[in-house]
């Protein structure tokens, strides 16, 4: 309700505080008053005297009544002085004037005034009359005045004084309290509270991350020095709290986290999987026939073991992801962040394989081993739980093919990923086995109804069987071996063309080349010295690039194409209109031909829009424009009608073999058809 309670009390105390020691001021200051009081009411008795012993002696002297009564008059109106009551020799009243009675006040205050001021209330003066009688002078006394002051008057003036003095004292007291609490409160009592604040924020999971600032006016101080030690204790509490967390989420043994915090870590692995739109996945490893090993050998030893598969883990992962140890000879593998089932499939056999190294125990080898059991989120469970609850599953399934083995927690993704692995295998051996075919597609030239080109496109024969480029290539692409099957397909390209020239004359071949093939260093001498080897005219040679691959890598693509296309060697933009090509950076490539995709031309001559704005900017830019997947006569009307140069497709030929290639093209070419020209 005050802001600040410290402030209040703080204020509170200096008041009363201030208030007593102005009491005390006030207690030493009354006693000098009565002093001074007492001194000036002698001092007025002796005025007093003076002035009106002579005036009277002399009044009753002459016993002249009116005069004495003038003279005491005189004296009542200028003193405080009750009454003043003259008597002669005789004792018989002469002359008694009163003045004004004043009501006293009788009041506490008056009662310790009246003990504080000792005042002597009465006066009698002895009236003596100087006369000279025969020469000489004589004193002779004619009576008494007996004079009654007006103590109250002397009272009331000191408790006005007194009463003013107090104004004024506590006037200043209470400025000066005020004041004081001010300046502490600016000085000390504020940075207490805001250090009171400060500390009410302390996160307890984290206390380091509060610090207390130090105010400047209290760097050198106690204040400060006491942030400091405050601000220590902080510390040590967060480096004693993270020892306990690490002693209550670290598994004893191996240092890896601990079941709640595998669970922990999982958790929050699949939150960001959620959040980022990605997989990630966790991998359940028990070691094969453990019990063997702390049986044989003892615990100690079964220990080391566990010890050393769980270092092993780790650096297989390197950084792939997280290994935990979950108790007994069972592990953990936490994946954030996965593309391919595959990839985990590969990553379980690194793992496996990783184990299964020996591992030297008391002179004696040991063999571990594991299996592993996957589960991806969100697919097998959507939570650290249920996912862990699945790979536990699957382990099961992993198991029951006996040791070293893995499995997923769905069936299909076994079977997929194994297939993959299977198919990355075989695609290893297959340029060697030469299990590789390329096939050719015809291209028609649309002005002269002629087939002059044509599309080298490959094919594995794996087993008897003819597998399409789409099943392969990715994997091709995502193991590296790309490279090597590029090489290989430019090199029978360039000799295919070589056998066919002397019976074609000058078809040009069309070799794909993907990403993974421009982005290798060697690519361009590697690619020059086939040139050289075959003694292919480059002009015969083109390139398919897609789209997306020159658009990714705009700076390099644009240097090395320059190189290529210095050579001689046409370049084209395979699978054009899918990308995201920025028209800037196309005027400022080196290609010669747009590959218009079949995706487009699939729609014609209905929607006739992205064809008819290929070719229009393929124009613009001086380039030639090639169509794909052509299977309709409509399509190649259109296509012929628009400008298109180049025409490929199904309606034309399909891919096939060179030999049915080189007897395709004379076959068609001098065809009769309406007008062919
Ligand atoms: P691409 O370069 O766009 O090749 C054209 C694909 O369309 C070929 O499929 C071809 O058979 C198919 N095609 C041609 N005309 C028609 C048609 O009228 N209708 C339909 N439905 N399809 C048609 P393919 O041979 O399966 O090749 C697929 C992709 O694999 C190619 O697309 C290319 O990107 C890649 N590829 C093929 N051979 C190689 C190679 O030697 N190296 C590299 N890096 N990639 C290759
Ligand atoms: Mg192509
Ligand atoms: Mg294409």
């Amino acid at each position: 309700m005050f802001g600040s309670f410290l402030a209040v009390q703080q204020a509170w105390r200096v008041v009363v505080a201030s208030l007593m020691a102005a009491l005390l001021v006030l207690g030493v200051q009354s006693f000098w008053l009565a002093t001074v009081a007492e001194r000036d009411h002698q001092a007025l008795r002796e005025r007093v005297g003076l002035s009106l012993e002579s005036g009277l002696a002399k009044a009753l002297w002459n016993y002249d009544e009116d005069t004495a009564r003038a003279i005491i008059s005189d004296g009542l109106r200028s003193n405080p002085i009750r009454v003043i009551e003259v008597r002669d020799a005789d004792g018989a009243v002469f002359a008694r004037v009163e003045g004004p009675t004043q009501v006293a006040d009788l009041s506490l205050w008056q009662d310790y005034l009246g003990w504080l001021v000792r005042l002597e209330g009465e006066q009698t003066l002895d009236l003596t009359f100087s006369s000279t009688i025969d020469n000489r002078h004589h004193n002779v006394t004619v009576g008494q005045a007996q004079i009654l002051y007006d103590k109250d008057h002397f009272l009331r003036m000191i408790s006005d004084r007194l009463a003013s003095q107090a104004l004024g004292i506590l006037f200043v007291v209470l400025v000066v309290a005020l004041s004081t609490s001010a300046v502490f409160h600016w000085f000390v009592s504020r940075h207490i509270i805001r250090v009171s604040k400060d500390l009410s924020t302390v996160d307890p999971e984290d206390p380091a991350a509060t610090i207390l600032g130090v105010p400047w006016v209290h760097r050198r101080n106690e204040f400060g020095r006491m942030i400091d030690r405050l601000n220590r204790l902080l510390r040590q509490l967060a480096r004693v709290q993270s020892e306990l967390r690490r002693l209550a989420t670290r598994d004893t043994l191996t240092n890896l986290p601990n079941r709640g915090l595998v669970l922990e870590m999982l958790d929050r692995a699949i939150d960001d999987a959620r959040l980022e739109d990605t997989r990630c996945a966790v991998m359940f490893l028990d070691l094969d026939m453990f019990k063997h090993v702390n049986d044989s050998l003892g615990h100690g030893a079964g220990d080391d073991v566990l010890k050393e598969v769980g270092k092993r883990l780790g650096a297989e992962l390197s950084g792939l992801g997280a290994v935990g140890r979950l108790g007994g000879d069972e592990f953990v593998v936490m994946i954030p962040e996965y593309d391919r089932e595959e990839d985990l499939a590969r990553l379980a056999r690194r793992l496996i394989a990783s184990v299964k190294r020996p591992v030297s125990l008391l002179g004696t080898l040991v063999h571990p081993s594991t299996c592993v059991g996957i589960a991806c989120h969100p697919l097998d469970g959507s939570s650290a739980q249920a996912l862990l609850r699945s790979a536990d599953t699957a382990l099961y399934a992993a198991k029951a093919g006996g040791p070293g083995q893995w499995a997923f927690f769905n069936r299909s993704m076994t079977e997929g990923a194994l297939d993959r692995l299977r198919t990355e295998a075989k695609l290893r051996t297959a340029v060697e086995a030469e299990d590789l075919v390329l096939h050719y597609q015809p291209k028609l030239d649309l002005s002269t109804g002629r087939i002059t080109g044509c599309e080298a496109l490959v094919r594995w024969n794996s087993e008897g069987k003819m597998i399409p480029p789409g099943r392969f290539i990715p994997i091709a692409e995502e193991t590296g071996l790309i490279y090597d099957i590029g090489l290989w397909v430019l090199r029978e390209a360039c000799q295919a063309h070589r056998r066919w020239m002397a019976c074609l004359g000058e078809v040009t071949v069309a070799v794909n080349v993907s990403a993974q093939q421009l982005k290798e260093d060697r690519f361009l001498a590697d690619f020059l010295s086939i040139l050289g080897e075959f003694g292919i005219d480059p002009r015969h040679l083109e390139l398919e690039v897609t789209e997306s691959v020159i658009m990714s890598r705009i700076d390099v693509s644009s240097q090395l194409l320059g190189e290529i296309k210095a050579h001689g060697v046409r370049l084209s933009v395979d699978d054009f209109g899918t990308g995201y090509s920025s028209l800037a950076y196309l005027k400022k490539l080196p290609i010669d031909i747009l590959k218009i995709d079949r995706a487009f031309v699939k729609d014609l001559p209905q929607d006739t829009s992205i064809p008819r704005m290929i070719i229009s900017l393929a124009d613009q830019l001086g380039l030639r424009t090639v169509a794909e997947g052509i299977e309709s006569q409509a399509q190649l009307d259109w296509l012929r009608e628009n400008g298109c140069q180049m025409a490929q497709g199904f309606l034309i030929g399909r891919p096939m073999p060179e030999a049915d290639f080189v007897s395709f093209v004379p076959r068609y070419n001098t065809r009769v058809m309406p007008g062919n020209t």
